[in-house]
């Protein structure tokens, strides 16, 4: 495996490899890995075949985090990522720093956002105004340096890979994106670099969450008719808030691909939520 860290390396050994028609399949990551990325990773190779290469990046994105949030707290772990990528038979890791993605000063001052504007705008979008332009912004620039054929996203940011999509398809990018499931722990909790911040305590109070999921999906699944919204999310509202460290931020309603609100919940309608477990934000979704 390579560990390249200059973004021009990067971008110069992605044009060889391009030339010679090598097929390059890529798994941007924050880092601190676990299952759900090395399931990323898998589906990567895949796609691409043994002939092809798999590049997997690593960068803590600054610009999709606010001031307010864990960008330096975020758990960072390089050797023990380098191991894991190395195991699961990655080509290329590229990791950059921030001031080789975002210089932030002299005559290469960093200065162009990309920006949805629409499919950013609910959930995720609300609790955190400027994440969104951070995401596409980072990989806009990721897909320029690493010049992937195919690029895989997990299911677990459901907005976030949908976003991306859109960007792909509005900017012409030439790259295909797969969307992988969310992997899960035994007992239901999506997988998370920031599950490491919970305390006991709060990781068993955690998987509140899938279990929101499981029981819309039961109450939906035997009902007659479409339920309403608002009632469902009452429900769901009432049974995560029955466990002491837990906040809901929001719980929402829609149509998988556009990201419509839908105010009748039926079989294949998408929920999506965020919840607080003490201090620690986690998000969670599934086709009901
Ligand atoms: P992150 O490092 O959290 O930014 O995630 C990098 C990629 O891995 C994103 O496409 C995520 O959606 C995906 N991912 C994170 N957690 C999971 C999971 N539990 N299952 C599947 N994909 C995941």
């Amino acid at each position: 495996m390579r560990l390249i860290k200059s973004p021009a390396q990067m971008q110069k050994l992605a044009l060889d490899l391009r030339r010679k028609d090598t097929e390059i399949g890529f798994v941007p990551t924050m880092g601190f890995l676990h299952k759900g990325h090395l399931r990323l990773i898998e589906r990567a190779r895949r796609l691409v075949g043994n002939n092809g290469v798999v590049v997997v990046s690593v960068f803590v994105n600054p610009t999709q985090f606010a001031p307010t949030e864990d960008y330096s707290t975020y758990p960072r772990d390089l050797a023990r990522d380098a191991r894991l990528c190395r195991e699961a038979g990655v080509d290329i890791m590229f990791v950059p720093t921030a001031a080789q993605m975002y210089p932030r000063t002299g005559r290469k001052e960093f200065s162009t956002y990309v920006v949805e504007e629409k499919l950013s705008r609910p959930m995720e979008g609300l609790s955190r105004p400027t994440h969104f332009r951070g995401v596409t912004t980072v990989v806009a620039k990721l897909f320029n340096l690493v010049l992937p054929n195919v690029a895989v996203f997990g299911a677990k940011d459901w907005q976030q890979a949908m976003i991306v999509k859109r960007m792909v398809a509005d900017l012409n990018f030439p790259v295909r994106i797969v969307v992988a499931p969310t992997v899960r722990e035994p007992d239901g909790l999506a997988m998370s670099s920031r599950n490491q911040y919970l305390s006991q305590d709060e990781r068993r109070q955690a998987t509140i969450l899938w279990r929101a999921i499981c029981r819309a999906r039961e109450v939906v699944r035997s009902a007659s008719k479409p339920v309403p919204a608002d009632l469902l999310r009452q429900e769901l509202t009432e049974l995560i808030s029955a466990q002491p460290a837990a906040r809901v931020d929001y719980i929402e309603f829609f149509e998988s691909d556009t990201l419509d609100p839908l105010n009748q919940v039926e079989p294949g309608t998408h929920l999506a939520m965020a919840v607080r477990i003490g201090r620690t934000r986690l998000i969670d979704n599934a086709r009901l």
